[in-house]
């Protein structure tokens, strides 16, 4: 089983229609994918759910002590995706955690009992730092990052690697790492292929060859409860999408070395 957060102190920045996205391309792949939904926005379990309010339990009671990840986990119609979804009332869950004991390890435990079951975990982030975000940097093996060129410049990496640092210092998770930039909603202009000339000479192979343009497909397949791949299998969105899959699951050897290229950078906030 490989673990990923998708995690970006950014809202906007396409988080949720990437973990999605990537985990349509691994289920049609034949591998097995559950999605986490650790957003009380609850955004892609909207998707996942096509429209429908989670059912209890949801992660709220799996992170509160309330149900088994098992007995929240449902099918999707997406080949090969499984959701843990969310709703608004996780956002509860931070202030029922507060004075609980091993609140930083939730889901760390949730997913030593599911992990097992997939090949991939995908877990999606709400932009707010809080006790659910930590329970993601304390559970996942790696984190991808994605970045939109141009929203206000700021890849907030800097802030990302110093957390990344004290997980694994003062929690359990000792070999969290950042897996690598992904660029999204990428468009065809000066200003935009200028961040991305910088980003990638500032990161190099942290940052994924495949990139997302911005694609009218990706918005519309989300508004129909479906993946790009499934809504618009042709487009450049679905193609983009297949390829940084592709990278995801072929480079897992390749993340030691990535994770030794972030080490050495200061704890500042780089802006791209
Ligand atoms: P986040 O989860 O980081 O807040 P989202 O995944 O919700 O970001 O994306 C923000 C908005 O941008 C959504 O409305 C989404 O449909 C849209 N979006 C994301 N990626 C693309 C893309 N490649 N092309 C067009 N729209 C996109
Ligand atoms: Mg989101």
């Amino acid at each position: 089983m490989r673990s990923i957060g998708f995690i970006s102190e950014k809202g906007g920045v396409a988080k949720t229609t990437t973990a999605l996205n990537v985990a349509a391309a691994i289920g049609q792949g034949g591998k097995r994918v559950l999605v986490i939904d650790t957003d009380p926005q609850g955004n892609a379990s909207h998707v996942l759910l096509r429209g429908e309010k989670p059912r209890r339990p949801a992660l709220f009671e799996v992170l509160t002590g309330g149900a088994d990840a098992g007995e929240a986990i449902v099918p999707t119609h997406l080949d090969g995706v499984d959701v843990l979804p969310a709703d608004a009332s996780l956002a509860d869950a931070t202030v029922v955690l507060a004075a609980e004991v091993g609140r930083e390890r939730r889901l760390r435990e949730a997913l030593d009992g599911v992990g097992g079951a997939y090949d991939f975990v995908l877990v999606d982030t709400a932009p707010t730092r809080s006790i659910l975000t930590t329970n993601v940097l304390n559970a996942v093996q790696e984190l991808i990052v994605p970045f939109t060129p141009g929203l206000f410049g700021v890849l907030g990496l800097g802030q990302l690697q110093g957390d990344v640092a004290q997980v694994r210092r003062y929690l359990e998770n000792k070999t969290l790492r950042i897996g690598g930039i992904v660029l999204t909603q990428v468009e065809k202009n000066n200003v935009h292929r200028e961040l991305e000339d910088q980003l990638r000479a500032m990161f190099g192979a942290l940052v994924f060859a495949a990139k997302i343009p911005r694609s009218i497909k990706v918005e519309e397949a989300h508004a129909r409860h479906e993946s790009v791949l499934t809504y618009a299998p042709k487009s450049i969105g679905a193609t983009a999408y297949k390829a940084l899959a592709r990278e995801i699951t072929a480079h897992g050897q390749r993340e030691a070395d990535r994770h030794d290229h972030t080490g050495g950078h200061p704890a500042t906030d780089h802006a791209a």
